[in-house]
């Protein structure tokens, strides 16, 4: 009798964060997988760079530990005696107002004293507990959900900077309910804003919401993630094809010049939304509809990490960095203070800032030349810094498309994914588009597709 054939593999389509972690779960579950990446380096957009004593990140900088998961995750991956939270001397986060750096307020006496908001904003604020919620079918954008609740003043000086740093975006466009459930949420479950944080400090356990990230940058993750996976995953292999066929899945990938074509028990699909319209689907019902994710605005952004010279930078740099409301019409969206927030940035006697330009405020502002952005860069800081001369040490990263925004009606976009996996049992996606745009976003979304296979093993 001829021995039984192997089981397929299941197929994991993009090597970010997303599907590295759906294929190092299904790997530890002893589930066969194939990791298809079209880069020659795991990690998609997170992607952390070396040099001597300069460190710095293209894309993400930090990871937030908002759950227990996270931090049994990077443990489980070995990665846990490498995990480096951001260091107390960051934790200042910084709101322009009228020019001028203010610290966020980090407790109630600090909320009463701070210039950041007037004294009325702060009255305004009291009667946020009465204030009625919202139905909970309504479609609402993140600015009219903050202005009816919280009042103008902090949709301005809080929630618009906090957006523009999250997803580059706009909140008059996102939907409280798609770009930030977890807000929309706690109006639902508690009526109040207010009443609900407070009620959730009171009783959550688990990690405090750090944020964190390692010694050689967020890339250590996806590199021990892929590491861990081995020769499973395929780089420079870029997907052309899926497609259904009696009993399993066919993939028709390029490498090189040559194309290949193997089949899979299940797809696993962990792209951009605009990668995911690109890629030819056979024999799946209503894949067509696939192509409407181009539709997903996905801004540009631009990520420029200078370094200077200590004595070149008047501000202390006590803090995470600073965030820019839309109304100060400034040309920056914020700032990371990179060697303040964690060690081994910099040289000694060096700074490193990263600043953030573009995204759906200002994408005009991207299409400058590297000696535009410099010069634009220099004359920000140097009004909010106090930042004299060059910088010694400049990395300039552009994304022409880089953060989806969830924006009104978005519920159109998620019902696609939706459609389609019910059309074809065994393919199913994942990733920033659907899930959600977080790392933290992204590792749970990873985990949720290897459950789709093995429902009771992913953590
Ligand atoms: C500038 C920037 C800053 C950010 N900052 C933060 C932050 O500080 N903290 C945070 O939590 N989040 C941040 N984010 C968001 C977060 O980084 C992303 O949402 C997340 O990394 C997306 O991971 P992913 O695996 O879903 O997708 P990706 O990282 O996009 O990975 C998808 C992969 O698929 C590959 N691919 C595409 N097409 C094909 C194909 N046909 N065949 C095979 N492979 C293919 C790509 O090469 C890529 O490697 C930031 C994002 C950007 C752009």
């Amino acid at each position: 009798m001829p021995p039984p054939a192997a089981p397929l593999p299941v197929a994991v389509i993009g090597g970010g964060l997303t599907g590295l972690t759906a294929a190092w779960n299904l790997r530890r579950s002893g589930v066969p997988v194939v990791v298809f990446e079209s880069a020659p380096a795991p990690g998609g957009v997170i992607a952390s760079t070396r040099d001597g004593d300069w460190l710095w990140e293209t894309g993400p900088n930090t990871l937030l530990e908002g759950s227990a998961d996270i931090t049994a995750f990077v443990d489980a991956i070995g990665l846990g005696g490498r995990r480096q939270y951001a260091a107390d001397a960051a934790k200042n986060r910084y709101v322009v107002r009228d020019g001028r750096l203010v610290a966020m307020p980090t407790s109630p006496m600090g909320f009463v004293t701070t210039p950041l908001f007037s004294i009325w904003a702060k009255l305004g604020l009291i009667g946020e507990v009465w204030r009625p919620k919202s139905p909970a079918d309504a479609e609402e954008s993140v600015a009219d959900f903050v202005e009816r609740r919280l009042g103008r003043e902090f949709l301005d000086y809080a929630i618009n900077p906090f957006v523009g740093g999250v997803y580059a975006g706009d909140p008059r466009r996102l939907s409280v309910r798609h770009g930030f459930p977890k807000l929309h949420a706690l109006e639902q479950e508690h009526g109040s804003l207010l009443r609900g944080a407070l009620k959730r400090r009171n009783t959550s356990g688990g990690p405090k919401g750090r944020i964190f990230s390692f010694p050689e940058g967020l890339a250590e993750l996806p590199r021990g993630l892929a590491a861990s996976v081995g020769d499973a995953v395929r780089y420079s292999t870029r997907v052309q094809t899926v497609r259904r066929t009696e009993g399993h899945w066919e993939i028709l990938s390029a490498s090189g010049g040559a194309t290949r074509s193997e089949s899979f028990s299940s797809v696993l699909c962990a792209l951009p939304a605009d990668a995911v319209a690109s890629l030819q689907f056979e024999g799946v019902n209503g894949a067509s509809r696939l192509a409407e994710l181009r539709e997903i605005e996905q801004p540009p952004v631009v990520s420029i990490f200078t370094g200077y010279r200590r004595e070149d930078v008047a501000h202390a740099l006590d803090g995470f960095g600073l965030l820019m409301p839309e109304v100060e019409k400034r040309r920056i969206l914020g700032c990371l203070f990179s060697s303040t927030l964690f060690p081994g940035r910099a040289p000694a006697g060096h700074v490193a800032l990263t600043t953030f330009v573009g995204g759906v405020r200002a994408p005009e502002l991207t299409q400058r030349d590297d000696a535009g952005l410099q010069q634009l860069v220099r004359e920000e800081l140097g009004d909010l810094l106090g930042v004299r001369g060059e910088p010694v040490y400049c990395h300039i990263q552009r994304w022409a498309h880089a953060i989806p925004q969830y924006t009104l009606g978005y519920a159109r976009f998620k019902a696609i994914f939706t459609d389609v996996e019910a059309a074809a049992p065994g393919l199913h996606f994942g990733g920033n588009a659907r899930d959600g745009i977080s790392l933290a976003n992204c590792i749970a979304s990873g985990q949720r597709l290897a459950r789709t296979v093995t429902p009771a093993t992913a953590s």
